[in-house]
This record gives structure tokens, C-alpha cells and sequence, in this order.
């Protein structure tokens, strides 16, 4: 018999296991305090629970913890971890420290199927989606690991959350659920390569939390190389939607982000042509100097060239903030510390 993984359980869902249990639903609220905000997967330990449903839960349920199978630290804080799934699959978890707080970046899916040409991860391919449980357990091992709280959770893992979004969903509604985790929905970030009708899901479904845009070229000569989702959902159409999505959220302001590329998308009239495409949009410019890794045809553009473009987005009063990848030493490219440790046991085992 599957027993159901009580870290992919919302509230709600908590309760309905009391009452099948049959016990009392306040227990849910004992549930949630321990798994969630104390992060202790000892059932045992909470001495409020009844025995009935403390049997129940030990023959229908179970609490997943990942295992951390590969690690490594950057002189500046940044951890990357190497976390084991229930059937073995692999996925890359990131803890950024920045300004005393700790960001957790959080993989969505085993590999990733949309094919972007600058990313270590797309290499491999889709192998699966995680589940909201699993993604749950993600934050869980960040925390164990870290000894601190983490502060803001961030989509910007492996995969692309909008191609898994009724697991992305659910584990958004876990993480911000305010009896447990309790994240603030400002505090949690979806990164999106651009699934324009999953963005109007996350409108219609008033997903809590941030969003950002991975956009990354100014024309769709270079997004269509760069970038193969952009075929399907070309820069205007995109646009438009980051457009109707802040429409429909108020208040929201959008992340873009943008991976600068040298030779690619670097140029002048690549900030000029941006600054137009964001004329009038509530949003902040994350400007991210590539990191190159092994076998890749990219290169990170010079600091000059970064600093001009920069100086273009801001004579046009945009909000722009140039994000080193954190702990370049280690490696921080996406799918780098996967990808290295794969090679490493199949050196050790040839
Ligand atoms: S950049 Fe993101 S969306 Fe693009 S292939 Fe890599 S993981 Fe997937």
C-alpha cells in the first residue's frame, strides 16, 4: 500500500486525515506545528496526538527527507546540495546567504525539457517532474542542513515550475500556508521561462507568490536561438501577458531577469531595445553575467560591458540590480554539481 507523504499536505488536506483517522480536527494543528514550522518528523514527539491517530499515520503515511549526497561551500556563504528523491533521482538545491538572510533556491523538476542553450541542465533532458511533497522536503533538508531559517524561497532550480504546475501549485500553497511554513507570499518567487498560458493559470488561480521572467533577449532572432520556447511564445506575446498578469495582481511587480551573454545579447541596442520592451511595467531588471561551465560555446561578458548596460536600463529609470552568481568558485551554474558528481561515480566505477 502507497502511504501518502504527510510534507506534500496542506492544511485542509491535514484535517481531512484527522477525520479519517477519526480523531479530532485541532490535531491537524498539532500536524502542521511539529512537520512544518519545527521541522521535526517525529511523530512520536508530539505528545498531543491520540492513539488512534498516531496509529493511523504509522500504517498510512510517512514523512520524506531527503538524503544529501553531494555538497560544496563557496568562501561567501553559498551552499549547494545534491539531494536524493524516494527513487533515487537527483536534484540540486541552493542556499544563498545575502545580507543575513538565507535564500533557498528550489529545483522543480529532474532535468528540465525546455531546452534553453546556455543551460548546464537542459543538457540532460526531462527525466521527471518533482513532487509538491518533494519540493516541500527540498526546503526541509535546506533547513536541517543550514541550522538557520530560510527566509525566501526562489523557483529557480532545475526544471521549469510552469511545466509542472499543479506540483508547483500545491507546494506554493504548502510553503505559504500560514499555520505551517508560513512563508509570506512576497517571499516566495516562481521563475518562469515563459509558459504564457500557465501565467494566466497563475492569474486565474491567484498563485501566491512572486513572479519572475527569465527573458534574456531583446529580439526574437536571439530568444528563438537561445531560448526554443520562444518558437511557441514569441517576446511580444510574452510581454503582454507580464503586462495583463500585473494588471490583474495590482500591486505585483515582476522580476526579469536576464542572462547577459557576450557577443549575444550584450550590446547597446540589446539595453535600448529592452528599456523598450518594459516602458511603463512595475518590474525589477535582475542582470546576470553568465557563468560559464564546461563544453558551453557562451562566455560571460567583460565588467565594462556589464556596467554599460546597466548604465543604459538606469538613464531610463529602471530598477536594475546585477546579480553575480553566487559562490562562482563552487559549481554554481544550474545542474553543475549534478553533473559533476555523475561524471566523478561513473569515473570511479569505470
Ligand atoms: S534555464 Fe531553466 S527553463 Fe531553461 S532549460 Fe534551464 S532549467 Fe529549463
Amino acid at each position: 500500500m502507497r502511504k501518502t507523504t504527510l510534507n506534500g499536505l496542506t492544511y485542509d488536506q491535514l484535517v481531512e486525515l484527522c477525520h479519517l483517522a477519526g480523531a479530532k480536527p485541532v490535531h491537524a494543528d498539532h500536524l502542521m506545528a511539529s512537520i512544518f514550522r519545527r521541522y521535526n518528523p517525529d511523530i512520536d514527539a508530539i505528545t498531543e496526538l491520540p492513539n488512534v491517530l498516531r496509529n493511523y499515520l504509522a500504517e498510512h503515511t510517512c514523512i520524506f527527507e531527503p538524503d544529501c549526497t553531494a555538497s560544496q561551500q563557496a568562501a561567501d556563504g553559498t551552499q549547494k546540495l545534491l539531494l536524493k528523491m524516494p527513487d533515487g533521482k537527483e536534484v540540486e538545491t541552493v542556499l544563498i546567504q545575502a545580507s543575513g538572510r538565507l535564500t533557498q533556491c528550489i529545483s522543480s523538476q529532474v532535468g528540465c525539457a525546455v531546452g534553453c542553450t546556455f543551460c548546464l541542465t537542459a543538457t540532460a533532458g526531462l527525466t521527471r517532474n518533482l513532487t509538491a511533497a518533494e519540493m516541500a522536503a527540498e526546503v526541509f533538508a535546506g533547513q536541517r542542513i543550514s541550522g538557520r531559517k530560510v527566509r525566501n524561497l526562489v523557483l529557480m532550480g532545475m526544471g521549469e515550475p510552469l511545466h509542472n504546475y499543479n506540483e508547483v501549485a500545491h507546494f506554493v500553497r504548502i510553503v505559504t500556508d500560514p499555520k505551517g511554513m508560513a512563508f509570506s507570499p512576497n517571499r516566495v518567487t516562481l521563475s518562469t521561462s515563459g509558459l504564457v498560458p500557465a501565467m494566466y493559470r497563475m492569474i486565474e488561480d491567484e498563485l501566491p507568490c512572486n513572479l519572475a521572467v527569465s527573458l534574456n533577449a531583446t529580439t526574437d532572432e536571439v530568444r528563438n536561438r537561445i531560448m526554443p520556447i520562444n518558437r511557441k511564445y514569441p517576446i511580444a506575446m510574452l510581454m503582454q501577458t507580464v503586462r495583463d498578469y500585473i494588471a490583474a495582481r495590482g500591486n505585483k511587480r515582476v522580476l526579469i531577469e536576464y542572462v547577459m551573454l557576450a557577443g549575444i545579447n550584450d550590446s547597446p541596442d540589446d539595453a535600448t531595445r529592452l528599456c523598450e520592451l518594459l516602458d511603463g511595467l512595475d518590474c525589477t531588471v535582475n542582470l546576470l553575467p553568465f557563468n560559464p561551465f564546461d563544453g558551453t560555446e557562451f562566455e560571460r561578458p567583460g565588467d565594462d560591458i556589464v556596467s554599460a548596460f546597466r548604465a543604459v536600463l538606469v538613464k531610463a529609470d529602471k530598477v536594475v540590480v546585477v546579480r553575480e552568481s553566487r559562490g562562482r568558485e563552487i559549481s554554481a551554474a544550474c545542474g553543475q554539481l549534478k553533473t559533476e558528481t555523475v561524471a566523478t561515480r561513473h569515473h570511479r566505477s569505470a
